[in-house]
C-alpha cells in the first residue's frame, strides 16, 4: 500500500492576498526539511499539501516527526492511498487501520469528495464503508459523537486518501512571512523559548550570542549550539554569531559604578546585537526577559535597556511566569540542555546591589567614562558565526 503525508494548513489560511507567497514558502521549507532523507515530492492539492515519497526507501516516520515541528501547519495524517474504486477503497481502509479500529470499541466514517464526478455522495461514501468494517470487525459499534476512532475517506482528483485521527500541527505561521530578527541567546532557559516563541509567528531568525573567555567557558558556548540545534528544528536553519564580550565587561567593570555594572552591559548587548542585525537584514531584536524575574528585568530596567536600541526589543516572555516558560522548554526540547550548569556572561562580575530603577541620565553620565562606538565596533568586527540547521554540503 502506497503511504504519503497529508497537511491540512494552519492560520495561514485566512490570509487572503498573501496566502500564494505564505503556501509557497511552506512548500519550500518542507522540501528543503525533508531533503536529506529521501526523494520526496511535495506539491499543493485542494488546499491541502501531499508529500508522496517517490522512493520505497524514503523514512515516513522521520518525516511525519520533523514536518510536525513546521510552523504554519494545523494538522497533519499520513494516508494509504487508494484507487477511486468503492471496492478498493474498502478494502484498504479495513487494512490500512486494522490496528486501531482493533482497538477502539466505537468508530464513525468521515468522507469528503472533492471531486465531484464520483459516483457516490459523502454520505452514501460513509455508509458502504461503514457497513463494511462493521462486517470485519464485529466487535465496533458506531458512535457519531464520541467514537474511539474516526476513519476519514477523502476523494480527491487522482486518487482516494485514507487515514485515521490526524496529529496536531505546530500552529502558528511559515517561518519567513513574519520579517527576520535577531535574538539574543543565553545558556539560560529563557531565550530558547524566546526564539521558538517568535519563529512561530513566521519570524526568521538570527541568533547572536555574548561570550566572556575566559571567563566562559568553550563549553558553555558549545551548550548554546545544541540549544539552537533544538530552537532550529522549528525555526529552521539560522546563523549563530558568537560576539567577543570580555573587554567591555572589564572596562564596565573598570570605570563604571557597580551597581550599574547589569543595565550598561546589557544596553551594550543590545547595541552590539543591533549592528550584527543590521548587517543581516533582521528588522527587530528579541530578548527572553519577563519583567520582574531578576534585577534587570524590572520595568525601569528594560525602559533603560531599550533606548540602547533603535530597533524594536520583541521579549515574547514578557508576562509570562518562569513555570509556564519552563513547560514550553519541556515541550520543545531544551530545558534539560539549558539546566546544564555553565557560566554565562550574564552571571559574571554581577554586582552584589543592583540597582532596579536606573535612570537614564545617570546611566548615560556613568557610560561616557567609555568609548562606545569604538568598543561596540571593535566586538562586532570580531563577532564569528556558524550555520546550525543546515543540512550537509548547504
Ligand atoms: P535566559 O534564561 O534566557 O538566560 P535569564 O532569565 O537568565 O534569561 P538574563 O541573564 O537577565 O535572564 O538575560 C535576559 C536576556 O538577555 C536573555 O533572555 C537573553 O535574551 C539575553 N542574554 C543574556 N545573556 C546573554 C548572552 N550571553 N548572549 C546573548 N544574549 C544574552
Ligand atoms: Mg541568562
Amino acid at each position: 500500500m502506497k503511504e504519503i503525508l497529508l497537511i491540512k494548513l494552519g492560520e495561514m489560511v485566512l490570509k487572503g492576498l498573501n496566502r500564494k507567497i505564505f503556501e509557497s514558502i511552506l512548500l519550500r521549507r518542507i522540501s528543503y526539511t525533508l531533503s536529506d532523507l529521501g526523494n520526496f515530492d511535495v506539491r499543493l492539492a485542494q488546499s491541502a499539501i501531499m508529500i508522496t515519497p517517490d522512493d520505497a526507501g524514503a523514512d515516513l516516520e522521520e518525516a511525519t516527526d520533523r514536518v510536525s515541528k513546521i510552523f504554519g501547519i494545523a494538522a497533519l495524517s499520513r494516508a494509504c492511498v487508494a484507487d477511486k474504486d468503492m471496492d478498493v477503497i474498502k478494502r484498504q481502509t479495513a487494512e490500512y487501520l486494522a490496528q486501531e479500529l482493533e482497538e477502539a470499541h466505537t468508530f464513525k466514517v468521515e468522507a469528503k469528495r472533492s471531486d465531484k464526478k464520483f459516483l457516490l455522495n459523502s454520505p452514501q461514501i460513509c455508509q458502504q464503508v461503514g457497513e463494511y468494517l462493521l462486517e470485519q470487525f464485529p466487535h465496533l459499534t458506531v458512535d457519531v459523537h464520541h467514537p474511539d476512532s474516526i476513519v476519514y475517506v477523502e476523494i480527491r482528483d487522482y486518487a482516494a486518501y485514507i487515514h485515521g485521527r490526524a496529529l496536531q500541527g505546530a500552529g502558528g505561521m511559515p517561518v519567513g512571512t513574519g520579517g527576520k530578527a535577531a535574538v539574543l541567546i543565553s545558556g539560560g532557559i529563557d531565550s530558547p523559548v524566546a526564539s521558538w516563541m517568535m519563529a512561530k509567528r513566521g519570524v526568521e531568525l538570527t541568533a547572536i550570542h555574548f561570550a566572556s573567555p575566559p571567563y566562559t567557558s568553550a563549553r558553555a558556548e558549545d551548550k548554546v549550539v545544541r540549544l539552537l540545534r533544538q530552537v532550529s528544528a522549528y525555526s529552521g536553519r539560522m546563523k549563530m554569531y558568537t560576539v567577543p564580550f570580555t573587554k567591555i565587561q572589564e572596562q564596565i567593570r573598570a570605570k563604571c559604578s557597580e551597581d550599574l555594572f547589569t543595565i550598561i552591559m546589557r544596553r551594550f548587548m543590545m547595541r552590539a546585537a543591533e549592528r550584527i542585525a543590521q548587517k543581516e537584514g533582521c528588522s527587530a531584536l528579541i530578548t527572553g526577559e519577563s519583567l520582574g524575574q531578576v534585577a534587570s528585568q524590572t520595568m525601569q530596567a528594560i525602559g533603560c535597556t531599550d533606548i540602547a536600541a533603535t530597533m524594536p526589543v520583541f521579549r515574547p516572555l514578557i508576562g509570562m511566569d518562569k513555570t509556564e516558560i519552563i513547560a514550553i522548554a519541556h515541550r520543545i526540547g531544551t530545558f534539560d540542555i539549558s539546566i546544564e550548569p555553565y557560566e554565562d556572561c550574564c552571571t559574571i562580575f554581577t554586582p552584589k546591589h543592583p540597582k532596579t530603577k536606573p535612570i537614564p541620565v545617570f546611566v548615560e553620565k556613568e557610560e561616557s567614562e567609555l568609548n562606545i562606538d569604538e568598543l561596540v565596533q571593535e566586538c562586532t568586527d570580531a563577532a564569528r558565526y556558524i550555520k546550525i540547521g543546515y543540512h550537509s554540503g548547504q
